[in-house]
């Protein structure tokens, strides 16, 4: 899997590590980097907890960015004022597949020396002035969970794009426990079940369900009790297991048609919001942008994701807070609230549409008729 990965941005299979998370792999990264007790790291306020779960880990202090509210992604006039001697290495993330605006960014890390992570956990193939997201940076993080760009059932890749840094992380990667063949079977039970009961009709509940069942300890969910109180839990730096790296081979050789899928829906939300009365988004002109998922903004979420489970149309309600799922104590992470408004206002209102490959075309005009049936535009 690591050739296929490499292959796609043109790069080598030995500056790509296979983790068992996302978040292992942003870990990874950032001890690489020299991460530790006194450091800061700035990152959006608008993400999932994992995020800041991994510099809390290594004895950091998280700083969060707001937003602009047109892209959904770190805001770079909000970095001067988060700024300390002590700031070690800033994170940007590419949410729902639009690039982050890279130019401004990149300038201001490098004048403040600082190394930048791409979070490109929603992200592949999405394009900054003709360049792909996720080489930009020293290190750039993949997730493989199940409603990413491409699956590996849950797993996490690391691309590392600074030469210095590849030894540096080589080592870590080789103090990261494999897998044990107990954990290797309940995954693959978990991606057959999962192959045989989600679909666009479904996912919601299945959704509840895999919730439940994970909390119960029965399956493997993506994130444990303790982590949601911003504890590291047993086991955290392991490798990706084998059955793991089958599926996202399978899903890389298919990686173009992923692709081409995802624009195709994305033009159907494109005209249909329009129609609809909704506001579709506006890319940037330097920005080619591939859709995870397609962020609206409604007056009316919390209602419309009831209808949506009853109905079987699936959408989407990430982020319900600035350090996504709803439920946990941002205080952990450090958050408070008011510390970014825009972020907090998006949460209250941006709900988002499945762009994937078991979305067919009949079935986004379905989630357009949805929208204009029940969604108020705010
Ligand atoms: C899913 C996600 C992560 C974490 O990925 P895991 O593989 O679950 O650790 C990090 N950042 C963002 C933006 C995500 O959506």
């Amino acid at each position: 899997m690591k050739k296929a990965f490499a292959s796609f941005f043109g790069t080598t299979p030995e500056r790509v590590f296979l983790f068992a998370k996302g978040r292992t792999a942003l870990y990874a990264a950032l001890k690489g980097l020299g991460i530790g007790p006194g450091h800061e790291v700035i990152m959006p306020g608008y993400t999932c907890v994992m995020v800041p779960s991994a510099p809390l880990y290594l004895g950091a202090t998280c700083k969060y960015a707001d937003i602009d509210p047109e892209t959904y992604n770190l805001n770079p006039a909000s970095l001067d004022g988060l700024y300390t001697p002590r700031t070690k290495a800033l994170i940007v993330q590419h949410t729902y597949g639009i690039s982050q605006d890279m130019g401004p960014v990149m300038v201001w890390a490098k004048a403040k020396g600082l190394p930048v992570i791409e979070d490109c956990c929603h992200v592949f193939g999405s394009k900054w002035k003709g360049r792909l997201c996720g080489t930009f940076g020293a290190a750039s993080f993949f997730s493989g969970q199940w409603n990413k760009p491409f699956s590996t059932g849950l797993g996490g890749m690391l691309m590392v794009n600074d030469p210095g840094l590849v030894e540096k992380v080589g080592k870590i990667y080789e103090g990261a426990v494999a897998p044990t063949s107990a954990e290797e079977l309940r995954l693959k039970a978990q991606m057959a079940a999962y192959d045989a009961l989600v679909r666009p009709s479904t996912a919601g509940w299945v959704t509840l369900l895999y919730r439940g069942l994970s909390r119960l300890g029965i399956a493997a969910g993506s994130s444990s009790n303790d982590e949601f109180k911003g504890k590291m839990p047993s086991g955290y730096l392991k490798r990706m297991a084998r059955c793991q790296e089958a599926r996202g081979r399978e899903g890389l050789s298919r990686i173009e048609g992923l692709i081409a899928h995802r624009k195709a829906i994305t033009a159907i939300y494109d005209t249909g919001l329009a129609e609809a009365g909704f506001k579709p988004l506006k890319s940037a002109p330097e920005a080619e942008n591939i859709m995870l998922r397609y962020p609206v903004r409604v007056a009316n979420k919390a209602e419309l994701l009831k209808l949506a489970l009853k109905k079987g149309v699936e959408l989407g309600s990430w982020f319900e807070i600035p350090l996504h799922p709803e439920g946990i104590d941002m205080e952990y992470f450090g958050y408070s609230k008011g510390m970014c408004p825009e972020s907090e206002k998006a949460c209250s209102q941006v709900i988002n549409l499945p762009a994937h490959s078991r979305i067919s075309a009949s079935q986004a005009l379905k989630v357009m008729g949805f929208l204009k049936r029940f969604g108020l535009p705010a």
